[in-house]
C-alpha cells in the first residue's frame, strides 16, 4: 500500500511513522509512506494557504486551490488517483471494521489533515472521497489523526508484523477484546500467573485465553457482544456471565 500524507506539518507525521514497527515497515518497503508539505502548492510570495471564512466568523480556512493542486500532482506522482480521505470530527468515526475496509479495498491512500477551523467546503464536496474521524472530540489539527489511521491501516499489510495472528487475536478484530496476558517472572508480589498457562496443555490454554476474551468483553464492552462471533454454547456463557454481573450489582 501506498499513504500519502498532505499537511502543513509534514515532520509531524513523519516524527511518528518512522519510528518503530512502522518506520522499520518502510525500510523494508512493506508500505510506502510520503508526507508532502501542503505549502509547497501555495501560490503567493508568503506561502500562503488560508484564509478568513466567507460570512464572517472565527479564524482561519485552509484554500482549495493549494489542497487540489498538491492532490492532482499526488495522483501524477502515484500513477492513479487514491482514495482521499479528509480527517475531520465530523466524518465516519474510525474502528477496526473500517480499517479493514480501507486496506481490502484500497491500495492508494491519501489523507488530507485540516488545521485552523478546517477546509473549504467545495474542497470536500469535489474532491474527496469520504471523511474519517478519530473520535467526537476535537483537536486542533488533522496530523494525529492522519498518523493514527496510517499506523492502524499499516499494522494490518503483509510483511509489517510478523504474522497475520498478530492482529487476529487482537482486541476488536474478531470481534472480542484480548484476553489477559501475563510474562516473568511467575510470582510478582505475591500474585501468580493463572496455572493454566503454566500447564503447557494447548488445548487448554486455547479455552481459558477464549472464555476470559469473552468475559473481558461482557464485563468492559457487553454492546459488542450482539454481534461477536460466538457459538450457542458461548452465547449461553454469556448470559450466565451477565446474570452474575446483574446480581453482584
Ligand atoms: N471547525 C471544525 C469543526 O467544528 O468540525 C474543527 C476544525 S479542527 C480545530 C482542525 C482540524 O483538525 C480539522 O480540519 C481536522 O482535520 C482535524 N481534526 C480535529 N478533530 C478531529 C477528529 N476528531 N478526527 C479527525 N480529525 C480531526
Amino acid at each position: 500500500m501506498r499513504i500519502d500524507i498532505i499537511t502543513l506539518f509534514p515532520e509531524m507525521c513523519e516524527a511518528v511513522l518512522s519510528e518503530s514497527i512502522i518506520g522499520r515497515a518502510r525500510k523494508n518497503d512493506a508500505v510506502e509512506i510520503h508526507c508532502h508539505q501542503l505549502r509547497d502548492f501555495a501560490f503567493d510570495k508568503h506561502r500562503r494557504v488560508d484564509d478568513a471564512p466567507y460570512g464572517g466568523g472565527m479564524g482561519m480556512l485552509m484554500m482549495a486551490e493549494p489542497i487540489a493542486l498538491c492532490f492532482e500532482n499526488i495522483c501524477e506522482q502515484v500513477g492513479t488517483r487514491p482514495h482521499f480521505i479528509y480527517m475531520s470530527p465530523k466524518g465516519r468515526v474510525v474502528n477496526q471494521q473500517v480499517v479493514r475496509e480501507l486496506t481490502g479495498e484500497y491500495e492508494n491512500i491519501c489523507i488530507l489533515c485540516g488545521h485552523y477551523e478546517g477546509v473549504d467546503q467545495r474542497v470536500l464536496d469535489r474532491l474527496i472521497d469520504e471523511e474519517l474521524s478519530i473520535g467526537d472530540y476535537v483537536l486542533t489539527g488533522g496530523e494525529l489523526p492522519a498518523v493514527v489511521l496510517a499506523d492502524a491501516l499499516c499494522r494490518m499489510l503483509p510483511g509489517v508484523l510478523s504474522s497475520d495472528e498478530c492482529f487476529e487475536l487482537e482486541s476488536h478484530y474478531g470481534g472480542l477484546l484480548e484476553y489477559p496476558q501475563y510474562t516473568r517472572p511467575e510470582v510478582w508480589r505475591e500474585e501468580a500467573v493463572p496455572q493454566v498457562l503454566m500447564s503447557g496443555h494447548h488445548a487448554n490454554i486455547e479455552k481459558w485465553r477464549r472464555e476470559q476474551a469473552i468475559c473481558e468483553t461482557a464485563r468492559r464492552r457487553p454492546d459488542m457482544l450482539e454481534n461477536a462471533p460466538l457459538s450457542d454454547k458461548e452465547r449461553a456463557f454469556v448470559a450466565e456471565i451477565m446474570q452474575t454481573e446483574n446480581q453482584d450489582q
